[in-house]
């Protein structure tokens, strides 16, 4: 089973805060605004693993009216949505993002922000794409936005209790014991329980 998610976040740029993207810090005169570190891109795929295993978003287990986040580095609200998608029973299959700014230039930097947000989730740089546009039109010169789409795929399948699922057609026995293990999993899985609501408002 497969389930794909998808995240946005903006934030506009502002003088004297550090610029970090995708977990890199980047030469730049002005960083991104935000009760955390503003890392636009990291808020996009936090949602997007969220989304995709129905957990709510990053407002939901981080607001922005709580102090504890205030300048937090936004790889702890990352690293809460990849307990979010293990808890549900999925892992990465891989990732694909667009960043839309006008500066600085992204694609000088493209493979090493691959290789961060890589590292930061966990998977192969061959798992995520970086890609870049300005904005063309949109009259958002000094706004940074970030789009991003995440593939999952279930543990169930992947791991050993697939396999056997799959070569146990002769055997009835192990058949209903895959059964129950595939349906135990389902059973723990995080997706479609109550979420609490949240606020749309999401300043991380
Ligand atoms: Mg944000």
């Amino acid at each position: 089973m497969m389930r794909i998610g998808y995240g946005f976040d903006s934030h506009a740029f502002k003088a004297g805060v550090p610029l970090v993207i995708g977990g890199l810090a980047i030469e730049h005169p002005e960083g991104l605004a935000g009760h955390s570190d503003g890392d636009v891109l990291l808020h996009a795929i936090t949602d997007a693993l969220l989304g995709a295993v129905s957990a709510g978003d990053i407002g939901t287990f981080f607001p922005p009216s709580d102090p504890r986040w205030k300048g937090a580095a936004s790889s702890v609200f990352l690293k809460t949505a990849l307990e979010e998608v293990a808890t549900a029973g999925y892992k990465i299959v891989n990732i694909d993002t667009v960043l839309v700014m006008a500066q600085p230039k992204i694609v000088p930097i493209a493979g090493e922000l691959r290789e961060s947000v890589a590292a930061l989730l966990g998977v192969e740089p061959g798992e995520v794409g970086i890609k870049a546009k300005t904005p063309e039109g949109l009259n958002q010169d000094h706004v940074a936005v970030a789009h991003a789409t995440v593939l999952l795929e279930s543990l169930a399948i992947s791991e050993p209790v697939g396999v056997m699922a799959a070569t146990a057609d002769a055997d009835d026995e192990i058949n209903d014991v895959v059964k129950t293990l595939v349906g135990e999993s389902r059973d723990v899985s995080a997706l479609g329980r109550k979420v609490t609501p949240f606020d749309t408002d999401d300043l991380t």
